[in-house]
Order: C-alpha cells, then structure tokens, then sequence
C-alpha cells in the first residue's frame, strides 16, 4: 500500500473521533456561534484563509510534481481547484458576511485539516496514481463524475436559496423553501457530501474515500444541530423535512 493511502487510513480514524465529538459540541460559527473560543477575525476574511489552503496545498503539489502525463489526476485536480476556488473566493462574496466574525482557533483547525486532506490527495494524485485515459470510461469514473457535478449543482443552489432569504443588511433567519429544502434542512451540505462521495468514486482511491468520510463527519453532526435549532426556533417549521437525508435522517 502507498504512503498516502496507510495515512490516509489513520487519518480516517481521527474523522470517527471528530464526529463523536462535533455530535456533542457544534463548531461556533453561524448560528452556533458563542463566546469561550478565543479571539474572532471577520468571517469573510476567516473563509478565505481556510479555503484558500486547500487550493494552495494541492496547487503547491501538482507543480512540484512537473509536468505529468497523468491525464486523470489533472482532470481532477482541476475539479478540486472549481470546488475550492468557489468556496474560497466566490462562496464568502455571495454570502453576504459583512459584520460576520468566527473564531480564530476554527480557522487554525480548517486550514490544518485543509492541508493534511489536500496534502494526502495530491500527494497520491501526482506522486502514486498511473492512470490512462481508459480509466474515462471506467463506470466509476462516470458515475463519481455525474456525483460530484450533481452535488457541486446542489450545493450552490442551496446555498443560493439560503442567501435570497436575506436582503442586504439583514442578519436574521427565516424558513427556507424550495428545491433541496423540501425534503431536508441542509441540502447545501448533502450536496457537499455527494460531491465528494462522487470524487472518491471517481478517483477510486484511499486519500479520497478518507475526504468524503471527513466530509460526512463534519457536516452530518451540523446539519443535525442545525434541523434541531430550526425546530425549536420554528414553531410552523415543516414536520415531514429531515435534517440532510431525504425521509431518513
Ligand atoms: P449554513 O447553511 O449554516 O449557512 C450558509 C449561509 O446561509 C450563511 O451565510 C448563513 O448565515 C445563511 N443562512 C443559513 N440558514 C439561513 C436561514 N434560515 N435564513 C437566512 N440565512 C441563512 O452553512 P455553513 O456556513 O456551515 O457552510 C457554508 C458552506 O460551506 C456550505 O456550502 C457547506 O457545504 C460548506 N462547508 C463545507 C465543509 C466541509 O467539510 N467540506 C465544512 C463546512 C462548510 P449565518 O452565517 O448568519 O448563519
């Protein structure tokens, strides 16, 4: 086994002990945020940082690795830099964030987890896969590709329905309808699993499965806080919605 692919396996177990963790305690940023987590940096500023060292990470990588022949780990690594380009420079414009502050220490944490994750799935990108072209027409490529393309789709517009509920200036909540929201609370974020759930298909390899695994560790426990805030908050909040899977969870 390679290198990346044994740590990524280590690195999946710390994603098992962050998820125990993250079920008793939400990261506090949003509308979880609360004092006790030490200085505060704008959010939009915080965003950027934390994005922008996944694409710095990778971008660092596939450089240092020269010019490859590998055409499967530039397709993905160009799928990687849509992803973190958006969520670092177009997601923290669109998102209306102005007068927004989060905590220092969870951007420390992003931008660490940020640079092992990228660092894992560069290193077995450009350094260990030897994949040709055939793997294109491999069904796990197609079907991670039509994944990843679908979750990314989901993502954004969910996000963007999210963002419509505000005018400029506003800071409160409402119910958000539509779309993914029809069927659970955070549809942003099961368009975020899918999308790397399609990539691991895709790439078909450990330090990926192990970014999906985080992925679900992260924002499944948050999406659960999240359906249980907005039923509290709401007392009209629509009873058949589920928190992230669609008339399960
Ligand atoms: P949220 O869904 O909590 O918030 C997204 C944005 O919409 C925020 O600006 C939020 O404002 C606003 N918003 C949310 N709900 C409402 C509402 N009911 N009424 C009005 N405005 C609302 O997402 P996160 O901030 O946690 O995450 C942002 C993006 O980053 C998502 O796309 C997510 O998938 C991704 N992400 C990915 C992670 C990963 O592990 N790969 C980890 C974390 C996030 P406010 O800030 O005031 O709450």
């Amino acid at each position: 086994m390679s290198a990346p692919s044994l740590l990524a396996l280590w690195w999946t177990g710390i994603a098992a002990i962050v998820f125990v963790w993250l079920l008793r305690t939400t990261a506090p940023y949003g509308r979880h945020a609360r004092p006790g987590w030490g200085p505060a940096i704008p959010s939009a500023t915080g965003w950027v940082v934390m994005e922008a060292a996944s694409l710095a990470a990778m971008a660092a990588l596939f450089v240092a690795s020269g010019p490859t022949g590998n055409v499967v780990a530039r397709v993905s690594f160009w799928a990687w830099v849509v992803h973190y380009a958006h969520r670092s420079l177009v997601y923290p414009y669109r998102a209306r964030l102005l007068g927004k502050t989060m905590p220092v220490s969870i951007v420390l944490m992003a931008v660490l987890f940020n640079a092992v994750n990228s660092g894992l799935n560069g290193w077995w990108l450009f350094f260990v896969s030897d994949r040709d072209a055939s793997w294109f027409l491999d069904p796990r490529f197609i079907a991670g590709a039509a994944l990843f393309v679908t979750g990314f789709a989901l993502n954004v517009q969910s996000d963007s329905i999210l963002f419509g509920l505000r005018r400029p200036g506003e800071t409160d909540y409402r119910i958000p309808h539509g779309a993914g929201f029809d069927y659970v609370s955070c549809p942003n974020y099961l368009g975020e699993i899918l999308e790397w759930c399609g990539f691991a298909l895709a790439v078909w390899s450990l330090p990926a499965l192990s970014f999906a695994v985080w992925t679900a560790a992260n924002l499944v426990p948050r999406a659960l806080a999240h359906h249980r805030w907005y039923l509290e908050r709401f007392p009209d909040y629509p009873r058949q919605r589920r928190a992230i899977v669609p008339f399960v969870l």
